[in-house]
């Protein structure tokens, strides 16, 4: 059953995102529960907010529970369209059901275009009232692919995250 465990104590875990869409015409670009304004959107089942995926990838790998397309397949018309800020508050579900506490979270962005900036203090307090922990918890920053690569092109945005969550 692995080492014990002293009665009473809590347990730090850490846990990484990643996730990648493709960005495609017809679509709203939603990032961080934010619509930000621009040309394309990503293309994906649900609203293909691949900040929040990667938040919630980050989440359910800190505490091992596989990934998001796991908990949320892409096969159900029921997350067909669907704010991802509604998958995160269900993977949120989860680790309260296990007594998890969220400890902070860092996003990095890495998108050609649009500039993120902006947009990025937004994007991090609405995550933090989704998690409903206090804002100073989530960090939100955007990075340039400087031109390099298919994110270069802006043929995708990725995003990958970094999540501490205290288990007893
Ligand atoms: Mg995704």
């Amino acid at each position: 059953m692995g080492r014990g465990r002293a009665q009473g104590m809590s347990f730090t875990r850490s846990g990484l995102g990643f996730d990648l869409h493709p960005l495609v015409d017809g679509r709203q670009l939603v990032l961080g529960g934010i619509a930000v304004p621009h040309e394309r959107g990503l293309g994906g089942h649900s609203d293909a907010d691949v900040l929040t995926h990667a938040v919630c990838e980050a989440l359910l790998g800190a505490l091992a529970l596989g990934d998001l397309g796991r908990m949320f397949p892409d096969t159900d018309p029921r997350w067909k369209g669907v704010s991802s800020l509604v998958l995160l508050e269900g993977v949120l579900d989860t680790l309260r059901a296990r007594r998890a506490t969220l400890v902070n979270v860092d996003v990095t962005v890495i998108c050609q275009a649009p500039r993120l900036g902006p947009h990025l203090p937004a994007m991090a307090a609405r995550l933090a009232k989704t998690m409903g922990v206090e804002t100073d918890r989530v960090s939100v920053k955007a990075k340039s692919p400087e031109h390099l690569g298919c994110l270069g092109r802006g043929e995708g945005i990725a995003a990958m995250a970094v999540v501490s969550v205290e288990v007893p």
